[in-house]
């Protein structure tokens, strides 16, 4: 049995790393011990010197139960001060010297980082993601190095490595996985139960996820694919270099009645398919979708929870991940609960050491189990809601037609993401979108490409034409407007590349107002007027704005300085305007003053040196304005 190690660097994303979960059913397969990590490897290091350090501690002195103090043995061996361990109480031990020895060794060998001495891990997994998370992943691949027992034996694979494959290989010395893993036995070509399995086919485990602290913000929802790959080769996507061959139809129905059966029925159904409307077999996927149980109008009630997570832990599936979802999963409900019947759920939990996280284990939980599994499955939410279908790559507007929008229209898609990726589309792009209308589907979303051959006027006039579509058709169209970055080379590993008809003033306007909408354009007319203008004339203005004035629009409007800026904008003459938007568009003020000695340029130059020092109402929202990167 080897012990394997996945980790996913310490980024924020929106969905669960598909990849590794499908390494994990592999591992799991061939009997090896599989854990999941996500965030800061220290805080892994941490957590395994503490359960080591316990382990000693309870060998030395049985009768004490150490795990009730996990909490400040963590904090000791990370900080080493005193606080923590005089609030350990070892003094009246008869092993205090014992003790006291193994605890501070723990610490020493942390604070040294002597566990780089003694790696625990078999096998590392780091996954990869946008190339702009550069920074981040290389610092865990580094670190990974430290924890793995021979360095060949870390393996790392996805977006970004397989895009800058090279850089990476570079930088950390690591031989990065391109593409996917699809073909048998590709990583363990000398095990023999190793040489049938193609991973890229294995049902994902779902269980990893509840091994770690961040949440997805997905909910409960299936995660597969019903094709791989594209037909085109865009330009600006990764899809034809990391999925090279187009996949019409991939078998999915087998899968999906094993997760729903191993972890539980999920509420929606979330395929990732990169281009599902060229497949020839698009009605096929269609049906396999409605035998999922995703048709027009279905409804979902969450299954019994603690059912599943106690039949598992039961099993010993997981038993980290389902020692954490029953702890949750019974809290929970204990803060739902009131008066009396509250008061008798607590009882029980205290009854199994189950308050707080570092007393509850696998045999408590199954202990109480028995007790309040009544009093759960009474008090449990049962309450119908919708289940929704949805291809959250986006489609292809240049495929869509009407029997295919038909045929979408018969289950419950929302929202239906159609790309309007450039300006040359919008013809297929409005066709798609009134088909849509045609066939009552109301939920619309796009993505928009930016910052790559565009203007700012394209993107304004894409985002205009969903709500002039949204109005006329009665729909609700939602914008996200997604920044392009190269797929490869330096400008590649991070978010400040400029398109050649953008400048850096320009695509900070337009990351200030997406910042405030949580990067969302919401079809109204009112709010698209408000925040990117009623004509191109305003939105030009806006571009144009300090970035202070964008993103504290009401708070500067009201002071007037809003009103004066623009007086002093709008009098610039032609020549003058030249001068001044090359200043502004660079976005770079410091120096102005030895561009012009023009009065009337200086003068509007200085709104956009107004610091946020310089407004006390504003600083609390600082957080705000900081995270406003290109
Ligand atoms: S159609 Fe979509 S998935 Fe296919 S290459 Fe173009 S952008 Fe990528």
């Amino acid at each position: 049995m080897r012990n394997i190690l996945l980790i996913e660097p310490k980024y924020k994303n929106k969905y669960p790393p598909i990849g590794l979960m499908k390494i994990a059913t592999y591992h799991k397969i061939l009997g090896d011990n599989v854990k999941f990590f996500k965030g800061d490897l220290k805080d892994l290091v941490l957590d395994q010197l503490t359960e080591s350090c316990i382990g000693k501690l309870n060998k030395i002195e049985v009768t004490k139960k150490w795990a009730k103090k996990k909490s400040i043995i963590r904090e000791f061996i990370k900080t080493k001060k005193s606080i923590h361990f005089d609030n350990l109480d070892l003094k009246d031990s008869t092993y205090y010297i014992l003790l006291s020895n193994s605890i501070i060794s723990f610490a020493d060998i942390y604070k040294k980082k002597d566990y780089t001495n003694f790696p625990k891990w078999d096998r590392i997994y780091v996954t990869t993601l946008f190339t702009f998370y550069w920074k981040v992943t290389v610092e865990a691949i580094h670190f990974a190095k430290h924890l793995v027992k021979r360095p060949d034996q870390i393996f790392v694979g996805g977006v970004l490595a397989s895009l800058l494959h090279k850089e990476l290989e570079e930088e950390t010395g690591i031989t990065p996985n391109q593409g996917l893993l699809d073909r048998p036995g590709m990583l363990d070509p000398n095990i023999p139960e190793a040489s049938n399995l193609i991973i890229d086919n294995l049902v994902l485990d779902y269980s990893i996820l509840d091994e770690i602290e961040y949440e997805y913000p997905t909910g409960s929802a299936y995660f597969t694919f019903m094709t791989k790959g594209c037909t085109r080769k865009c330009a600006f996507c990764s899809v034809p270099i990391l999925e090279p061959t187009y996949k019409p139809k991939i078998d999915t129905i087998d899968k999906f009645t094993e997760i729903k059966e191993q972890f539980g029925e999920q509420q929606n159904l979330l395929l990732m398919d990169n281009n599902v409307l060229a497949s020839p077999n698009f009605s096929e996927i269609i049906q396999e979708i409605k035998d999922m149980g995703f048709v027009k109008g279905a409804t979902f009630i969450e299954p019994n929870q603690l059912d599943i997570s106690i039949r598992n832990l039961k099993k010993g599936i997981n038993n980290i991940a389902y020692i954490k979802r029953s702890y949750r999963i019974l809290h929970d409900l204990l803060n739902k609960l009131r008066s009396t019947t509250q008061q008798n759920y607590y009882n029980i939990l205290d009854k199994y050491a189950l308050i707080k996280f570092d007393t509850t284990t696998k045999e408590g939980l199954i202990g109480a189990y028995e007790e309040v599994k009544d009093i759960y499955e009474r008090f449990r939410r049962k309450i119908p809601k919708q289940r929704f279908v949805d291809f959250n790559q986006g489609t292809d507007a240049r495929y869509v037609n009407d029997d295919n929008m038909k045929l979408m229209s018969e289950i419950p898609i929302r929202p239906l993401r159609i790309a309007f990726d450039y300006w040359g589309m919008r013809e297929k792009y409005e066709n798609a979108v009134r088909l849509a209308a045609k066939y009552d589907i109301k939920e619309l979303s796009n993505y928009i490409l930016y910052n790559f051959k565009d203007t700012p006027d394209e993107l304004y006039k894409r985002l205009e034409i969903n709500v002039l579509l949204s109005e006329t058709l009665g729909l609700h169209i939602y914008s996200f407007p997604m920044k392009y970055i190269p797929l490869f080379g330096e400008e590649a590993k991070g978010r400040d590349y400029i398109g050649v008809k953008w400048n850096r003033k320009f695509i900070r306007a337009i990351q200030s107002i997406l910042n405030v909408t949580k990067g969302i354009v919401a079809p109204g007319r009112s709010f698209f007027e408000k925040a990117f203008g009623k004509t191109l004339e305003e939105f030009h203005e806006l571009l144009h704005m300090p970035e202070t004035f964008i993103v504290y629009r009401s708070y500067f409007e009201d002071m007037g300085l809003t009103a004066e800026w623009r007086t002093s904008y709008r009098s610039l003459t032609e020549d003058e305007q030249e001068v001044a938007f090359k200043i502004i568009e660079s976005n770079s003020f410091t120096d102005c003053y030895k561009f012009t000695n023009n009065k009337k340029i200086l003068d509007l130059l200085s709104y956009y040196i107004i610091k946020r020092e310089d407004v006390n109402e504003i600083k609390d929202k600082d957080v705000d304005y900081k995270q406003t990167k290109i």
